[in-house]
């Protein structure tokens, strides 16, 4: 037997390490090769009576990321090939047979006769974590590093090679149920808490405690395959029961809105599972897995939360040729609001800082700041003491410029005023090494009008980030007419070493994300203007997939800003540009009421010191017009709030501002939340059609007004039956769209 993706050992004892470790790459995967390897050893397991047990790690950092979801993209794809040349039935029936072949693999490991254990170390998710439950003993490394879970529902699928029938099996079913929904990777403590594993270990003690285990007599067999065995929550049909699922549907509803098939399909495995024998229960598994891969939503949501997103944080977007810059300090001047998130998830990454402000006093609160967010981790048990306090060691705070001498970047968050950004820019430029990159952290102003303050624009560049900057994985890069290769690939190499997500972006009003989302709250306030009442416009919004309504959220980004805004544009594009019942609510509420958003806790909502925010009852009173709900389109209105959001994501296609459709979606589900079962705004076009979305916007045209016009490019792209990801390239096609 050729070894390629595992090594095998058989020690005297007959115990066989299994090591995996695939060739060529960094991290090990499930491919198609390596199950295939898999299934090979655990027969040759089986079979061979002088293997008494297996032990199984990894060679690399980490055990494995889980299944090559290229892979499960080409199981989905083979049901397009098989519809158009077997028919629906073959076709459903071939993908079922591909796709439940890992779950057989690891049923098969499990009944072998032979103990098998996991000893993990580093990440351990998705199918490699199906892989060790299948195990009859896991052991996982206390390194700061390791992490199991089963995150299979963020991209648009469920664990269906038998993690859901196994959690089931041994959490109570809200554990699992919770476990399984939220997809989180847990630490090893908990994850022992749990009982999700037997045993955490030093690292280097892993393998003996695992050897230990089988030569102890180590039972391989799994309590659902013995008589006797009693679910650990209780029987389905049962008080307990009763307490769960029905509950558990509930919340699926309230939290997903019904619109991902995956999550509701692991409900129903978990439900009927729990009242089969295991091996009928894995086919149940298996046929709603089948079914869920050739879902459209799990074929966006892979291309652009895992193949898209995973292809630009490698930097596929970093201009070739542009040689490796060094990138060990970073000067941060304006130690606000961004500029203090901006230090601490700098030197999270271990690089250096100096936090500049006007005054000594600024630049210490700015690091007081990432002291409170490091010292809540710390409580959290996710960071050691004497991490904290490396970290704080890494942040300088001063109000003097010459200690930016030997950054090699430095990015600038003062105060949104092209005057004092240059003033800025010069005395930072005064100190500041020659080869250096100077970004600047702007929400509104031109790059290139700000680098008109520089000496060197080739090596200015923007650098946008979202608040706040410790959550937010997005960050925009904005390139100016004169920023030069270098100083992108140094953004992005800098936006790969703090762990966000970059894309790229044309100079230009609003770049990409705030356009999208000032489309967004724009529609929103439309429709209260319009009489539509307030809870319904945030409720609907949720129902489209948006993780907050407009309104929540102009509250959270503060409504004066909106009317900052509006006058901008004003002032930059004239009268015709400003929408008039949009200004009149925001200065009423701005100016009149005194309603500024979450920062002064009034806004749409009313936000007390205590309990819960709740929709302000003075917004019935600003419209002159109410609406009764139950004559309202509720289709119409759903649609309204995507429909203005995708058009505005298709004008930046077209007028350059994005010049790669993947970052389009990649930054609309990641900056604003665009409803992510569609895999964004562009892959949502493309899923529908550009011709219906054409005829759905012009009829929304038709009532609501010219904003909601297609732009040359999508009547081009409905005229010639073409998709974005099909016309710009891009990752891979999603399956389900040949279908
Ligand atoms: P902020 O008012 O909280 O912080 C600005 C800081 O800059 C203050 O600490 C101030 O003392 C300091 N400062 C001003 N002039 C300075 C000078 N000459 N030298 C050194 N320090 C100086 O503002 P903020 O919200 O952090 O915004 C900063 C920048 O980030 C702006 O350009 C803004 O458009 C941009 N931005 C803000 C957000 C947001 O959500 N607030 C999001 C993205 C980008």
């Amino acid at each position: 037997m050729t070894e390629t993706n595992f090594r095998t050992d058989l020690d005297a004892d007959g115990i066989l390490s299994v090591v995996w470790d695939m060739p060529g790459r960094s991290m090990n995967v499930l491919s198609a090769d390596a199950i295939a390897e898999l299934a090979e050893i655990a027969r040759r397991v089986a079979g061979d009576a002088a293997i008494k047990g297996v032990v199984v790690s990894s060679g690399k950092k980490a055990f494995s990321g889980g299944a090559d979801l290229t892979m499960l993209e080409g199981i989905a794809r083979l049901y397009a090939t098989e519809k158009a040349t077997r028919g629906e039935e073959a076709a459903a029936k071939a993908v079922f047979e591909e796709s439940r072949k890992l779950s057989q693999l690891y049923r098969f490991i499990e009944t072998s006769g032979k103990p098998w254990v996991a000893a993990i170390d580093g990440v351990c998710l998705g199918g490699a974590f199906e892989l060790a439950l299948a195990c009859h003993y896991r052991i996982v490394s206390n390194d700061p590093s390791t992490r199991v879970g089963l995150p299979e529902v963020k991209v648009g699928l469920f664990p269906g090679a038998g993690g859901t029938t196994r959690v089931a099996r041994m959490l109570p079913p809200q554990d699992a149920l919770q476990m399984l929904m939220k997809g989180e990777q847990i630490r090893p403590d908990k994850a022992r808490a749990m009982r999700l594993v037997d045993e955490v270990l030093p690292k280097d003690q892993m393998i003996g405690r695992a050897k230990d285990w089988i030569r102890e007599g180590g039972k391989a067999v799994k309590p659902w395959d013995e008589k006797g065995f009693k679910l650990p929550g209780g029987p389905v049909w049962s008080k307990p029961g009763f307490m769960t699922f029905p509950p558990a549907n509930a919340i699926y509803r309230r939290e997903t809105q019904d619109n991902y098939p995956a999550i509701r399909a692991m409900l129903q495995v978990v439900f009927d599972g729990l009242q089969l024998p295991m091996d009928l229960a894995l086919t149940v598994e298996s046929r709603h897995f089948a079914k869920v891969l050739r879902s459209p939503e799990a074929a966006a949501m892979i291309r652009t939360l895992f193949v898209s997103m995973q292809e630009l944080n490698k930097g596929a977007r970093r201009p070739k040729g542009a040689g490796e810059l060094p990138l060990k300090k970073v000067g941060i001047v304006g130690a606000g609001f961004m500029g203090a998130g901006v230090g601490y998830v700098t030197a999270r990454a271990g690089l250096e800082v100096v936090l500049v402000d006007r005054d000594q006093d600024a630049a210490d609160k700015g690091k007081e700041h990432a002291q409170k967010l490091i010292s809540t981790e710390v409580a959290k048990g996710r960071v050691s003491g004497s991490e904290r306090d490396a970290l704080l060691g890494r942040i300088t705070a001063t109000p003097d410029y010459a200690a930016l001498a030997d950054c090699d970047l430095v990015i600038e968050a003062v105060f949104e005023d092209p005057k004092v950004k240059a003033e800025v820019v010069a005395k930072v430029e005064a100190v500041l090494r020659e080869d250096a990159i100077f970004a600047s952290n702007t929400s509104t102003l031109p790059i290139t009008g700000l680098a008109k303050a520089s000496k060197r624009p080739e090596r200015f560049v923007g650098i946008h980030f979202f608040s706040p900057v410790d959550k937010m994985l997005l960050v925009e890069l904005i390139v100016g007419e004169r920023t030069g290769d270098e100083a992108l690939a140094l953004a992005l190499d800098y936006v790969r070493a703090i762990k966000k997500t970059p894309i790229v972006v044309k100079d230009s009003r609003g770049f990409f994300a705030n356009r999208c989302v000032i489309a967004y709250m724009l529609e929103g306030h439309l429709m209260l203007t319009e009489g539509v009442p307030a809870a319904m416009i945030e409720n609907v919004a949720r129902q489209a997939g948006m993780p907050v309504g407009p309104l929540s959220l102009n509250d959270e980004v503060a409504l004066d800003l909106g009317l900052k805004i509006i006058d901008s544009t004003r002032a930059q594009l004239g009268d015709a540009a400003v929408n008039p019942a949009q200004e009149k609510l925001l200065r009423t509420l701005v100016e009149k009421e005194g309603r500024l958003g979450r920062k002064n806790r009034k806004g749409f909502y009313d936000y007390p010191e205590q309990g819960k925010k709740s929709l302000w009852p003075g917004l019935a009173d600003l419209q002159e017009t109410k609406l009764d709900p139950e004559t309202l389109d509720v289709a119409e209105l759903r649609n309204r709030l995507l429909v203005a959001q995708a058009l505005e994501a298709a004008r930046t296609v077209e007028e350059g501002v994005i010049t790669d459709v993947r970052e389009a979606d990649v930054g609309a589900i990641l900056g604003f939340g665009f409803a992510p079962y569609t895999g964004g705004p562009l892959s949502w076009i493309d899923a529908m059609g550009a011709e219906r979305f054409v005829r759905l916007a012009s009829a929304l045209a038709e009532i609501h007004g010219e904003r909601f016009r297609s732009n040359a490019l999508l009547l081009d792209l409905a005229a010639k039956g073409e998709t974005f990801y099909g016309r710009f390239g891009g990752a891979s096609e999603p399956a389900s769209a040949a279908a």
